[in-house]
């Protein structure tokens, strides 16, 4: 028996969001969706986030673009153009703790992460960057994701899972993944274990030395 904690990430998405929330919702349980603004701010789109909030669901920031991880960014930088400004496009939708949670290339965790202006963002905008201890890789393997993910639940005691709310992410097989993992006796939550937030409302919680990047702009 373990915790789960479920986050959704890249969307929202029109032909997918819906039914995640549907499943969600089925199940009565609450997630974290981690939103890219660009995509927030096309038509009809933040419908979709404002439904997610009005459910109970907590929305976060996951860039502007969504395009060159942070800490590889030619210009060392990204703090208002892809942090701040999908902050702006938030708005009242965003969580009081102002969730952020960077990408790396396939959810590796590293100095890909961060930059130190994005760094310096972070704390003076009290936010809280939310990583994952669980990628079950649901957009590179649509059908046997469920597996691989009830294995890394089954592994530890508390998993923060990175699952996509994209056409080709978890939405499928939402509904057997869940019934399997209560199945196997584990609880929910929607909060993040410590462990995966190393920066809480603008305070640095461990060192970032391995998050973030060191290069020159
Ligand atoms: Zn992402």
């Amino acid at each position: 028996m373990a915790t789960i904690t479920l986050t959704f990430d890249n969307g929202p998405e029109p032909d997918v969001t819906p039914g995640v929330l549907d499943t969600l919702a089925r199940h009565d349980l609450k997630a974290t969706f981690f939103v890219i603004g660009e995509k927030l701010a096309m038509p009809g789109r933040r419908a979709l986030s404002e439904r997610a909030a009005a459910e109970g669901h907590w929305i976060g920031n996951h860039t502007w673009t969504h395009s060159v991880p942070l800490g590889q960014r030619e210009d060392g930088d990204g703090a208002e153009a892809e942090v701040g400004r999908t902050q702006a496009e938030l708005g009242a939708l965003a969580h009081p703790d102002r969730f952020f949670r960077p990408f790396g290339g396939g959810g590796h965790i590293g100095p890909l992460l961060l930059n130190q202006p994005v760094v310096a963002h972070l704390t003076q905008g009290a936010y809280s960057c939310v990583l994952w201890n669980a990628i079950p890789r649901d957009f590179a393997d649509p059908d046997g994701w469920v597996e691989t993910a009830l294995g890394q639940c089954a592994a530890q005691d508390w998993t923060l899972i990175v699952l996509h709310d994209l056409p080709k992410g978890a939405g499928r097989h939402l509904d057997t993944f869940l019934h399997r993992a209560k199945d196997a006796g584990h609880g929910f939550r929607q909060e993040f274990p410590d462990a995966c937030v190393p920066i809480r409302r603008g305070d640095i919680q461990v060192p970032l030395d391995g998050i973030v990047s060191h290069r020159e702009a």
